[in-house]
């Protein structure tokens, strides 16, 4: 199988490693401290993203996601575990286990797609290992370098953003991202969304950069605008989303939020 990880340095000790498979583009982190080096999520599992990380690095790593979805603790298990936001527990063990994964799929697809598409479906839907879980502390010491965890409910009751206030850098998973933010399938309502957008938006002269969990990166800047007057004007009813079967997708300035049906 072809190495579906590509290594690009984005600052000093600070490298981006993106997976492209098949059906999938994810974007994971490898942050490195005096004394030890920090994973922002791992991708769907395809790969040896730790034969990858251990190119980079011989410091011990911690192994963070900033939420429990599949395409971000896919490869974990090949470091034994990481730590994820508890509030994500439950999401956590659902795309553990092979018939929950199954039924998200027939609730985002239809019959026909899954039909034909039954291979990839069944690849998907193929939990990783299960493997060891920890809870994600307040703040992360690598050594000379801190990095602090974010509570950024949305996306996932459990989803975070960190925060590299030193480098002037911040890792946002899925909960910005210069294309869409999905709440439609296991996300919280948009008024819990707003508010973790809107904590950003406060800080957001302590970083320079948003580096998402897929897609662009980094993220453009004003994107995090968008995403608010995206959720505001769903919210006052000034911008209404378009129905769809399985979803309602609310649209502004080349970002989308999709919301349950
Ligand atoms: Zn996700
Ligand atoms: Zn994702």
């Amino acid at each position: 199988m072809k190495n579906p990880f590509n290594v690009r340095k984005i600052a000093d000790n600070t490298y981006i490693i993106e997976q492209k498979t098949k059906y999938f583009q994810c974007l994971t982190y490898l942050l490195l401290g005096r004394e030890k080096a920090l994973l922002i999520d791992t991708g769907v599992n395809e790969g040896d993203l730790k034969g990858t990380v251990d190119t980079l690095t011989n410091l011990p790593v911690i192994v963070v996601c900033t939420h429990g979805h599949l395409d971000h603790i896919g490869c974990a298990w090949q470091f034994g575990g990481a730590l994820i936001c508890e509030a994500d527990d439950k999401l956590l063990e659902n795309h553990l286990n092979q018939a929950y994964l199954k039924s998200l799929m027939k609730l985002e697809y239809s019959p026909l797609f899954c039909f034909f598409y039954k291979r990839p479906i069944n690849r998907l839907t193929t939990p990783p290992p299960v493997t060891l879980w920890g809870h994600l502390p307040e703040t992360i010491d690598l050594g000379e370098r801190t990095i602090e965890v974010i509570n950024t409910p949305g996306h996932t009751p459990g989803s975070v953003c960190f925060l590299d206030r030193k480098n002037r850098m911040l890792f946002s998973g899925d909960t910005i991202c210069d294309w869409g933010i999905l709440l439609h399938l296991e996300g919280t309502g948009i008024e819990t969304y707003l508010q973790s957008i809107k904590k950003i938006k406060a800080i957001e002269n302590d970083f320079d950069d948003i580096w998402p969990g897929h897609h662009g990166a980094p993220v453009k800047r004003g994107t995090l605008d968008s995403y608010i007057a995206c959720a505001e004007g769903v919210i006052s009813g000034d911008i209404e989303p378009v129905r769809h079967k399985r979803k309602q997708i609310a649209t502004y300035e080349g970002i989308l939020i999709t919301l349950k049906p």
